[in-house]
């Protein structure tokens, strides 16, 4: 696979002189399988210079797969200016992550509208298809497509591409699931030593992968004040490659504030990282116009991914989910955001009271607190577990408890997933969405 990058920042197109080496458009990187086929990831502003490239030397009609890890602005900008959509004849699939709220075609069409843009999307010539996604995986233009939801605060995918014999795992926007990565013993730098749930599985989705482009926006002094704003440190995406037997790493999604000098001294923390853990693995930062020819080497097929789950529908909708915390602001706040996004939601402020209201109510998922007087969150989770009606009811533990032996006992005792307050609310919103999800 050739892959070549026409868009290495984050957040928002920053051109100037401080931006030259790496440069100033938005996320956007070209795969070429040996066989012709053209995957796209991301279409942010990064994405008009390559249309341009592909009007002037891909074969015609052009044929392309654009894989969009979610629709926040600088992953979408540069689509009303990708010029194989204004030729008749030419063919462009747009896939994206399912639950978003409103449809891809509805969300790419809405920056389209007149207001905002002189042609709409109803008015290109070329035929345009909308996939949408779930996580598992996908036969996408002669390739094998897996996708895994990302830590971002929306719905976003990360996509690993099994072709000519390698892998290409592309993981932006995201960031950790917790800030204790590894457990004290065994010794860090492998996946059983990952903390979090969340954290183990984004590392095994790069399992043995010839390249991981990966985001690494912020410094760990900056992500210190930048917490739950969905983007990771070299540190984190370092770790979790080497963990993951990664032959290549490529940082990415640079932010805006960052110059080339900076973006530089990034690179050279990051192989300094590295080279103190012993980690072997070629590391560089994402600049436009790197081109990269991944070699066919022993990749893992991805295992234990559901064979073609459920696309081309929206989030479950109208779930019934219970609250359990003895925070009443807590329980208002919860409750309040997952009735916007039209679940109904009911609450409990004990563990007694949450087991007599799963008897009576059956909810389909259930968010709980860990320090509850009384009953913890722990042993309110094991009792579920222990009863056959249920044993396999999604839970979102929500604390802050965000320590290691916690984050431990909850996935031990079965926990779905493990969410650290403060947190936002989109953050939950796609957290819980995505526990839906994976129980469908
Ligand atoms: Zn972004
Ligand atoms: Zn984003």
């Amino acid at each position: 696979m050739r892959v070549r990058f026409w868009g290495t920042r984050g957040s928002i197109a920053t051109p100037g002189p401080g931006t030259v080496r790496f440069g100033g458009n938005t996320s956007c990187v070209e795969v070429t399988t040996s066989g012709g086929a053209c995957f796209i990831f991301d279409c942010g502003t990064g994405a008009r210079p390559l249309g341009a490239e592909l009007m002037a030397h891909a074969p015609k009609p052009i044929s392309a797969v654009i894989l969009l890890s979610h629709t926040h602005w600088d992953h979408i900008q540069g689509f009303p200016f990708f010029a194989p959509l204004f030729v008749r004849g030419n063919e462009i699939t747009v896939c994206g992550p399912e639950g978003s709220g409103h449809s891809l075609a509805e969300v790419l069409a809405g920056q389209m509208e007149f207001t905002y843009f002189p042609v709409e999307i109803s008015q290109l010539p070329a035929t345009i298809n909308f996939r949408e996604l779930g996580e598992g995986t996908h036969d996408i233009g002669g390739a094998r497509i897996v996708a895994q939801y990302l830590h971002h605060p929306a719905m976003a995918l990360g996509y690993r591409i099994e072709a000519d014999g390698a892998a290409v795992v592309y993981l932006c926007d995201h960031e950790p699931f917790s800030e204790t990565l590894w457990h004290d013993q065994p010794a860090s730098g492998h996946a059983e030593s990952i903390a979090h749930e969340g954290d183990r599985r984004h590392s095994r989705f790069m399992a043995g992968a010839g390249l991981v482009i990966h985001d690494a926006q912020y410094t760990p002094e900056e992500y210190q004040s930048r917490k739950n704003w969905g983007h990771s440190t070299y540190e984190y995406a370092v770790g979790l490659a080497a963990a993951a037997g990664v032959r290549q790493l490529v940082l990415t999604h640079h932010d805006p504030t960052h110059d080339d000098a900076f973006v530089e001294a990034i690179e050279t923390r990051a192989r300094g990282y590295a080279e103190q853990h012993g980690y072997a693995m070629r590391i560089g930062c994402a600049y436009e116009g790197l081109d990269l020819v991944v070699e066919p080497h022993s990749v893992p097929q991805l295992a234990g991914t559901p064979p073609a789950p459920h696309s081309d529908r929206d989030a479950p909708r109208g779930s019934h989910i219970l609250v359990v915390d003895d925070d009443a602001d807590i329980r208002i706040l919860v409750h309040k955001a997952l009735s916007r996004d039209g679940h109904v939601v009911s609450e409990a402020s004990t563990g007694q009271e949450a087991l007599a209201s799963i008897d009576a109510q059956a909810p389909d998922l259930l968010v709980l607190d860990l320090e509850m007087p009384t009953q913890g969150g722990l042993e309110v989770l094991t009792l579920l577990r222990s009863r056959p009606a249920t044993a396999a009811l999604p839970v979102l533990v929500l604390t802050a408890l965000d320590d290691e032996v916690n984050t431990r006992a909850g996935f031990d005792l079965g926990a779905t997933d493990y969410l650290t307050k403060p947190f936002s609310i989109p953050q939950l919103a796609a957290r819980v969405r995505t526990c839906l999800l994976r129980r469908a």
